[in-house]
């Protein structure tokens, strides 16, 4: 049993459609089934429409082809993996089993993404020789996007397992937790314990949906959401169901039958149609009738009412607070912690494992443990609550140095994917080469250093470029390669905004513009650095972490980057070298100066943003010799070894002069940016601004055609960008993103 090529997805609903197309996302052809080919080409054809989008790119859809499984199960023949997302019945489950094994391929490995049933009663009819290459493969929804793969093996099928979490993991971009066949596996079963318990303790304690959601949300680094706004989104009328099944599998003693009472004010709330966002209202609804206004349910009356703010005190934390939302945290975190204690053994046999499924399936800041860890006295609260205390609760932490407390008392290290390079290792055996307040260099091993940003959102300031510079020198010196990247969510959300305000504000026009060309200096050196640079594309590459990507000798990008020039939004044009990169990427396959000119003005004027890697190739932040890493774990590792490849025999490129149309382009393009003005898509600032764009890029003042050197174009992108940094147009767009975080379109 070897690799994956090639793919079968049966049940072609809400998950088994959404599995197809991550896996069509990492370029493998699926065969999608349904009951008939129609039902299975329908889904392909929803999936375009679902939002968020399920394909990277829309071209994607291409991999799945559609199948019924009413005389085409033949067809399963050359896949060499089955994914099961049928129905939630065993019955159906089993009998469609017997069929895959008519037609499955010798090698084929066969899994189920059922959400409830266990391995031994999926598998109660099926022969050893099926047993052996049967796993449970449990995606969360949707598929692209929660990064959770729990995974059961059985007795006989550990190796075909591996191969399964080798690819979700390293395609599929997917972070493996692997669970004991027991009910609801980990997330689902600490989830719903969770759930529960948050909402019966409210109804009991006479909390508003608001108190409870700010106890249940942000105060424990749970998604805003918390609790009751987390039903409005699953859907209310769900919930009974998924508890009386969870309540149905576990045994008689367990501590979730005991939260698991009946709510019969949801019970109400469903049978009149409130389910949630899809229904007519949930906990919480718009009233459009009042120009949009939020209200919450009143968990007495039933009535809506308009949304009430929760303080909380922030100097004791909330599990000390005698307060009415603090006895709440008591109440519900006791139960969760003594549930978590309870699971180790049962549903998982290391605590890293329950963090783990919590984070990545629920979202979670962090997992119980970790919660617990920065609780104090747990056993105490649970006594306190007359709660179970279980046997690994000691009076240790659960971790230390990177290492998980285990049953037996032991510490061992915490069960990960191999191959990955974290930061936070290195950080844990060594200090920096060098480090300021805003960056820090480090020796990762194998000649390679890493430049890491550590500002609020990896935004550009001075020492950002000071330190870089010095990285540069020092990679230069003492290393075969650099890499740009770190643990954290983003590449860098661009220059620090606030400070530029500040700046125009004390209309400090000499600093703006030092500090302009001085980061066009610092990333033409990166450019032109004699050891190979490599930046990560992760979460947000926008403004001028974008530019600095551009000018790396390779992009290794997470596949759900985010990189834009989205200058143009706060009334400015890139100004760190980033006009011209763009065009020397645009301008590969063009004939005459304008094609590229046109296809970066586009990109650069509109502040396009990826919602993809694949969509950053397609506008051309990347290139041929750029990478995609699907799972973000693997993103600096991926990095390391492009650097590497690139290191024997590097030679930096070469400095371009640009061949570029002068005057009567930049016309050209100001009668495209009038003709959107005219159908109300561009703002008579948006004119100026795409002016002084559309003038850096067809060379300023300089005779059509005539070749220029790279330093004539920065200087010409410096002085664009200097007219609008003086705007007040430029400083009231600014002043409105830092506000609101939204384009002013002035
Ligand atoms: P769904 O109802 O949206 O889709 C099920 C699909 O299976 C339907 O299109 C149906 O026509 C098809 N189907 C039924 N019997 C079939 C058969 N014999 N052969 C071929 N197709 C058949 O269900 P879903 O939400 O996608 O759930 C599918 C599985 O995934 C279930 O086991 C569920 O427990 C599990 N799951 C669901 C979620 C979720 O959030 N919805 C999350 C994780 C796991």
């Amino acid at each position: 049993m070897g690799d994956i090529r090639k793919v079968a997805v049966i049940g072609s609903g809400v998950m088994g459609a959404g599995i197809a197309a991550q896996i069509a996302n990492a370029g493998l052809p699926v065969r999608l089934f349904d009951m008939t080919k129609d039902m299975a080409a329908a889904a392909i054809a929803r999936l375009l429409k679902t939002a968020p989008a399920p394909f990277m790119s829309p071209d994607n859809a291409r991999h799945i082809s559609a199948h019924g499984i009413d005389g085409e199960l033949a067809a399963l023949g050359d896949c060499d993996w089955i994914v099961e997302a049928v129905v939630e019945r065993l019955d159906v489950k089993q009998a469609l089993y017997a069929k895959i094994a008519d037609h499955a391929g010798p090698g084929a490995i066969i899994s189920s993404n059922t959400s409830t049933i266990r391995l031994a009663e999926l598998l109660a009819k099926s022969t050893p020789e099926f047993r052996q290459r049967f796993v449970i493969t449990h995606f969360f929804n949707p598929p692209r996007y929660m990064r959770l793969l729990e995974i059961v093996q059985g007795e006989a099928s550990a190796s075909v397992a591996q191969t399964i979490a080798r690819f979700a993991d390293v395609a599929l971009g997917k972070s493996i937790v692997w669970c004991k066949d027991r009910p609801g596996f980990i997330a689902n079963r600490l989830g719903c314990f969770w759930s529960q318990a948050a909402m019966a303790t409210a109804f009991d304690m006479g909390l508003t949906v608001e108190e409870a959601d700010a106890v249940m949300g942000k105060a424990f680094g749970i998604p805003k959401t918390g609790v009751f706004g987390l039903m409005d989104l699953v859907g209310i009328d769900l919930i009974p169901h998924v508890n009386a099944s969870l309540a149905r599998a576990l045994p008689a003693d367990d501590l979730f039958q005991k939260v698991n009472v009946p709510l019969p004010f949801m019970d109400r709330m469903i049978a009149a149609g409130l389910t949630g966002r899809k229904g007519k209202g949930g906990f919480y609804r718009i009233n459009r009738e009042m120009g949009r206004r939020k209200e919450a349910i009143d968990l007495v009356t039933g009535k809506y009412r308009t949304l009430n703010s929760v303080m909380i005190d922030g100097t004791t934390p909330l599990l000390e607070q005698d307060t009415p939302l603090g006895r709440y945290a008591r109440r519900v975190w006791g139960l969760v912690f003594a549930y978590a204690g309870l699971l180790l053994g049962d549903a998982a046999d290391d605590i890293a494992a329950i963090d783990a499924a919590m984070r990545l399936g629920y979202n979670w800041r962090w997992g119980p443990f970790e919660l617990m860890d920065r609780a104090g006295d747990v056993p105490g609260l649970l006594r306190a609550e007359g709660l179970p205390v279980a046997p690994v609760f000691r009076d240790a932490p659960f971790y230390r140095d990177g290492e998980a407390l285990a049953l037996d008392g032991t510490y061992h290290p915490v069960r990960r994917a191999e191959g990955l390079v974290l930061l936070a290792d290195v950080k844990r055996r060594s200090s920096p080469l060098l480090a300021n307040g805003s960056a820090a260099l480090w020796d990762i091993g194998d000649g390679v250093c890493c430049f890491e940003i550590t500002t609020k959102m990896n935004t550009f300031d001075g020492a950002v470029f000071d330190l870089l510079g010095q990285a540069i020198d020092r990679a230069i010196r003492d290393f075969r390669a650099m890499v740009i990247g770190g643990d954290g969510p983003h590449t860098s959300a661009g220059v620090n905004l606030k400070a530029v305000a500040t700046l125009i504000r004390t209309e400090d026009w000499s600093d703006i513009e030092k500090t302009v060309a001085s980061g066009q200096a610092v990333l033409k050196r990166l450019k032109y650095c004699s050891v190979p640079v490599v930046g990560c594309a992760h979460g947000l590459a926008l403004g001028g972490g974008c530019e600095m990507l551009l000018h790396c000798a390779a992009i290794q990008a997470h596949g759900e980057a985010n990189i834009g020039l989205v200058e143009c939004g706060v009334g400015l044009i890139p100004g760190w070298g980033g006009n011209g990169e763009m065009m020397l990427r645009t301008s590969i396959s063009a004939r005459g100066p304008m094609p590229p000119v046109i296809a970066a003005f586009e990109t650069i004027a509109m502040a396009q943003v990826s919602r993809s890697a694949q969509g950053a190739r397609a506008m051309g932040f990347l290139r041929g010799g750029d990478g995609i890493t699907m799972n973000r774990d693997r993103l600096l590792a991926d990095a390391k070894a492009r650097a590497l490849l690139l290191a024997t025999h590097y030679q930096p490129p070469q400095p371009p002069l640009f061949s570029l149309p002068g005057p009567s382009g930049a016309v050209a393009l100001a009668l495209q940016a009038e003709s959107l003005r005219k159908l109300g898509k561009a703002s008579d600032y948006d004119l100026v601004v795409t002016g002084a764009l559309a003038r850096t890029l067809t060379g300023g003042e300089a005779d059509a055609v005539r070749p220029i050197s790279e330093q004539l174009l920065l200087d010409v992108e410096r002085a664009s960008f200097m007219t609008l940094v003086r705007r007040p147009e430029t400083l009231a767009r600014i002043e409105h993103t830092l506000e609101t975080g939204k384009p002013l379109r002035n």
